[in-house]
């Protein structure tokens, strides 16, 4: 993994109003790499893969993979979502949420809640540093079974041990602070979870409603704009069980192309906002432009 062109300018921060909130996305950061097969796809041959990226214009076997934060402005709430590596950011290209924060004019002690996905470093290691919150006066909302698989630590990968580690060092001290939720549960009025196991053991998408819209945060359910559209059925090497987000993303993008529902996802490419459409066989994301600019 290589992390180059830090110095160049790029956009981080892409806000829009949605209904009655304002959403702000924060491009955490990105890594460079160069194993886009098997890193995408380890159930398909390293052409297929590299057929696919070449005719959508982009290079094999290198790729940029994006993190992406997304920050909510509800009339009466200010929700940050995944908000990073933070102090665990392992490069100079990671870490980046809390400069794009205040570029959108928020502070730390503005956030009145933490939402998270799931427990794997890009979306935890922003919650807490050396056990303390990193946004004081925010509630910390996570869902309880995968809180609680951390928790017990069994069965865990020997890839995921340093995830573990970081689980511990920064989400459970926090332990008597967080509100652990069910995927049935209502977050607050017009945000709900929806059960997307898979890609960990209680991974999480988002549903917003907000002035009569509503849209998707696809969180870590899509973990490459092109591949898992094109085919969900593709496991990626960091999916925690990969049979079961396999079928997850099936499901969620079928619910996304059905309802023609506006989706943002973490590692799509930044500003990581578009819809998904249906195809023959699969998906496909179709980026948004200025429709959102618009409303
Ligand atoms: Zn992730």
């Amino acid at each position: 993994m290589s992390s180059n062109n830090t110095g160049l300018t790029r956009p981080t921060v892409y806000q829009f109003a949605f209904g009655k909130a304002i959403i702000t996305n924060i491009l955490e950061g990105y890594f460079h790499r160069n194993d886009m097969h098997p890193f995408i796809a380890t159930n398909a041959d390293a052409s297929t893969v590299e057929d696919l990226a070449h005719a959508h214009h982009l290079p094999f076997p290198a790729m940029e993979h994006n993190f992406v934060a997304t920050v909510i402005r509800t009339p009466d709430k200010l929700i940050v979502v995944d908000p990073g590596f933070g102090a665990a950011a392992p490069a100079p290209s990671t870490g980046w949420f809390m400069k794009g924060l205040q570029k959108a004019g928020y502070s730390k002690d503005d956030v009145d809640m933490v939402l998270i996905s799931h427990c794997h470093p890009d979306h935890i290691g922003n919650v807490a540093t050396d056990g303390v919150a990193t946004f004081p006066n925010a509630e910390i909302v996570i869902g309880r079974t995968e809180f609680e698989f951390w928790k017990r630590g069994e069965g865990i990968s020997e890839m995921r041990q340093p995830t573990l580690a970081l689980f511990q060092k920064t989400l459970l001290p926090l332990e008597n602070q967080l509100r652990l939720i069910e995927p049935t549960d209502e977050i607050l009025p017009g945000l709900h979870p929806i059960n997307a196991f898979g890609h960990s053991a209680g991974h999480l998408v988002f549903r917003l409603s907000s002035g009569g819209k509503q849209m998707l945060l696809l969180n870590d359910t899509t973990p490459h704009y092109v591949a898992s559209f094109a085919h969900p059925e593709w496991h990626f090497s960091m999916d925690d069980d990969p049979q079961a987000a396999a079928a997850t993303r099936q499901r969620i993008l079928d619910m996304a192309a059905e309802e023609s529902l506006p989706v943002i996802g973490y590692h799509i490419p930044f500003p990581s906002l578009g819809f998904v459409k249906s195809r023959q066989q699969g998906f496909e994301f179709v980026p948004a432009s200025y429709q959102f600019q618009l409303t």
